[in-house]
């Protein structure tokens, strides 16, 4: 479904990470990727991870910096000549404000977590739009969680960042648009990755989906991707500006 398309995957730290679930599935489905990582210490995992895909390629960026993050898109400009799919799978929010009550976040934890968990795509959108628009259009794709529009015990600041990353899509998805950029986000339920752990009582809401959620399990990583497939793919053409749910139901759910 995706043969001879080009993407760049942001957000991968291990095995266990959505965007390696992604990746993997965009590239079962004949696309050629690039993939970023965060940070030298990040390097050889990434490298080994995408060496098991054909024709990948890794590269640095960390979104708070700037130059590496136009590095990043000359670089696949180079190789790749162009851009079809971007998955931006990345969020951050300091331990404290995570643990503390929200009231107590700090001018700079709420900032950081906007920053890096919000603005990023804006920040990516906008670099990746005219290597897309060599290619014809593209599509933009998003991680996010049902916290932006309920609260989750501890999920404080990154519940804010959601909120403000899903409002991001649907101003993307209006600017985009008219360059046949589309801009979607998927919100997946509860997996147990680097990001997820960090929020305390994690397992209690893994168990409360297996008990309440219509399907009566947790997400995969995998069943992620194969939506991201899909919103990569033609088969999502007139699809734009939409959050997508990925998480056995929940979110339908009320008690
Ligand atoms: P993860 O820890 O594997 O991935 C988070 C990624 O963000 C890491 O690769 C990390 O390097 C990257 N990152 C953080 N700061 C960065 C920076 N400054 N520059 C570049 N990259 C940076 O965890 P994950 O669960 O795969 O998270 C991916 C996305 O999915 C996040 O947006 C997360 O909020 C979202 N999500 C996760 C869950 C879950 O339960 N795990 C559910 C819904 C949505």
């Amino acid at each position: 479904m995706l043969e001879g398309k080009l993407g760049m995957v942001f957000g991968v730290a291990n095995h266990r990470s959505i965007a390696w679930g992604i990746g993997q599935a965009l590239a079962g489905a004949g696309a050629r990727l690039a993939f970023t990582y965060q940070g030298d210490r990040l390097k050889d995992t990434v490298s080994d991870l995408a060496g098991t895909l054909s024709g990948s390629l890794t590269l640095p960026c960390d979104v708070l910096d700037d130059a590496q993050v136009d590095e990043a898109f000359e670089r696949v400009d180079r190789e790749f000549g162009g851009l079809d799919i971007l998955v931006h799978s990345i969020a951050f929010a300091p331990r404290e404000a995570l643990e503390n009550p929200f009231v107590e976040t700090t001018r700079d934890a709420f900032n950081t977590a906007m920053d890096i968990s919000a603005y990023s795509l804006v920040q990516l959108a906008r670099k990746a739009a005219p290597l897309m628009e060599k290619r014809g259009g593209g599509s933009i794709i998003t991680m996010t969680y049902l916290g932006s529009g309920r609260v989750f015990p501890k999920y404080n600041v990154m519940g804010v960042a959601k909120a403000a990353l899903e409002a991001s899509v649907r101003y993307l998805a209006s600017d985009l648009g008219p360059r046949n950029i589309r801009v979607n986000a998927i919100s997946a339920g509860p997996i147990r990755t680097l990001a997820g752990r960090s929020i305390q009582g994690f397992t209690r809401m893994e168990e409360h989906v297996r008990e309440v959620a219509p399907l009566r399990r947790n997400t995969e990583a995998g069943e992620v991707g194969d939506v991201a497939v899909f919103l990569a793919s033609s088969l999502s053409r007139n699809v734009t500006g939409v959050t997508l749910f990925c998480d056995s139901g929940y979110h339908a759910m009320g008690m």
